[in-house]
């Protein structure tokens, strides 16, 4: 007799759900890691706004992004 025994099991990992952020997660370089920031406009450009994000534990600034608006403006002349 052999048993035809085999203990492995294949874990079933619970599918995390990945899609809930709330907030912005960018990495720090003081912090060293990825933290949560606030935006601050920074420049108000003529197609858009200037934003930099500011590390919420340190304050420093992590990064800056230009948000474009998307304004239809006619002219008329
Ligand atoms: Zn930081």
């Amino acid at each position: 007799m052999r048993p035809n025994f085999n203990g492995n099991y294949w874990d079933q990992e619970p599918e995390g759900q990945f899609d809930q952020f709330n907030a912005t997660m960018l990495y720090c370089t003081k912090c060293k890691e990825a933290t949560p920031v606030r935006s601050r406009l920074l420049l108000i450009l003529p197609d858009g706004e200037l934003h930099e994000y500011l590390c919420q534990y340190c304050g420093s600034s992590v990064g800056t992004k230009t948000i474009k608006e998307q304004r239809n403006i006619t002219l008329v002349v």
